[in-house]
């Protein structure tokens, strides 16, 4: 603390701003949460899911700003800014209808957890988060795939392989 108290003098506008902008208040989601497998319908989302539920109101009072979609219900309610439908569905089934997914900004919020979850690290939060990225940005979403340098390694591997038998066939012709 006391640290901090002499580094202020020292402190520029330039820096001050960008801590005020995301520094200060930057708020790292939750790669987990155990209300996962309990608050996500897992059956697979009908083709037009994401097409659909862009343009859906409100299904509490037909509000249409800023909606969430309830991932267990797949319902849309609109937000604490606009009438609150969202927070009142959750507080009517708080264990098992807490995480809703933003048509805004697709960020996940966790209503039990108070925090925003981490889609890419919690796959089952990826189809209906896929769905809608596709339906609002006209292309899919792109995951990490971990396994994929394996993969051009299997392949160069097999390539020498084959070059092998092929250089030893021509040779005895
Ligand atoms: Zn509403
Ligand atoms: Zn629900």
């Amino acid at each position: 603390m006391s640290d901090f108290a002499s580094a202020r003098g020292d402190i520029t506008v330039e820096e001050l701003l960008a801590a005020q902008e995301g520094g200060g208040f930057q708020i790292e989601p939750l790669t987990e949460s155990p209300n996962v497998p309990g608050s996500v319908d897992p059956s697979p989302l009908p083709p037009e899911f994401g097409a659909t539920i862009l343009h859906e109101p409100c299904s509490s009072c037909g509000d249409i700003g800023e909606n969430w979609v309830c991932l267990k219900t797949r319902k849309t309610y609109c937000s604490r800014y606009r009438k609150g439908c969202a927070v009142k569905h959750f507080e009517a089934n708080p264990a098992s209808h807490c995480i809703h997914l933003s048509l805004s900004d697709l960020s996940v919020w966790d209503h039990n957890l108070d925090a925003y979850l981490d889609v890419f690290n919690i796959p089952a939060l990826q189809p209906a988060f896929a769905a809608v990225h596709l339906a609002k940005f006209g292309e899919p979403a792109s995951f990490p795939t971990p396994s994929s340098s394996f993969t051009i390694n299997l392949s160069e591997t097999n390539d020498d392989d084959e070059e092998k038998p092929a250089a030893a066939a021509a040779k005895g012709t």
